[in-house]
């Protein structure tokens, strides 16, 4: 197998996180979710979940070397040597540097960044019915993707939430802070030669089905 340290990016509501998991599940590596590492921190209570919560609330970016620590320790991990998949990482230039000092130091790179570029009046929608399973996070959206059971994660059956900062007023902040950080990695990635942009709307065949294809055009399988 050709090994698959990938990055997702795109703004809050593109997709990133049910891709990010479908390539993970059709090659059997890990999904390093910042996002979903903050809200577990947050929800044990600690050090690192009391920092980064007034920042996430207020719809911003955590400090880069806060960040980047996590991410670190995270990749460090015996599991994460069969390949990953970023998902909410690098969200600035100044991550996207801390990240390639990492990788380098494990002897590590990466070898695509897979970028979603969908429109903000879609994205706002997405957001605006997103439901997220409190025990495993599988996201769905009450319109576009609803449970099978009504409020019930189909994966877990954990309980599905509404996350505090999928609340209107957060996600009009989230989205400029993308555009004014995270949006100048893709012409920074597109220099390097990484960028593959990925449609950005499902086919019938859905995330499982077209993760699966896009994996095999490339060559990348499961050990
Ligand atoms: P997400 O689930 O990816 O939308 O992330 C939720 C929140 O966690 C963001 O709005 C930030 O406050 C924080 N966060 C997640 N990833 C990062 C990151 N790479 N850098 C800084 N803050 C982050």
């Amino acid at each position: 197998m050709k090994k698959a340290n990938l990055i997702m990016l795109g703004a809050p509501g593109s997709g990133k996180g049910t891709r990010a998991s479908a390539i993970c599940e059709v090659l059997g590596i890990i999904q390093v979710s910042t996002g979903d590492l903050f809200r577990s921190n947050l929800k044990a209570g600690t050090p690192l979940g009391k920092e980064a919560e007034s920042y996430m609330n207020k719809g911003e970016l955590v400090p880069d070397g806060v960040t980047a620590a996590m991410v670190k320790e995270r990749l460090l991990q015996p599991d994460a040597k069969g390949g990953f998949v970023l998902d909410g990482f690098p969200r600035t230039v100044g991550q996207a540097k801390l990240l390639e000092e990492m990788l380098a130091q494990m002897g590590e790179r990466i070898c695509a960044v897979l970028y979603l570029d969908v429109p903000e009046s879609e994205l706002v929608k997405r957001i605006s019915g997103r439901l997220v399973c409190r025990g495993c996070q599988a996201s769905f959206h009450k319109d576009y993707n609803p449970p099978k059971v009504a409020g019930v994660c189909d994966k877990c059956g954990g309980e599905l939430y509404t996350r505090d900062d999928d609340k209107p007023e957060t996600v009009k902040n989230r989205l400029k802070v993308f555009e004014q950080n995270t949006l100048p990695l893709v012409d920074y990635y597109r220099q390097k030669g990484l960028i593959v942009e990925l449609p950005p709307e499902l086919s019938p065949k859905g995330a499982l089905g077209d993760m699966r294809e896009l994996c095999s055009k490339w060559g990348l399988v499961r050990e």
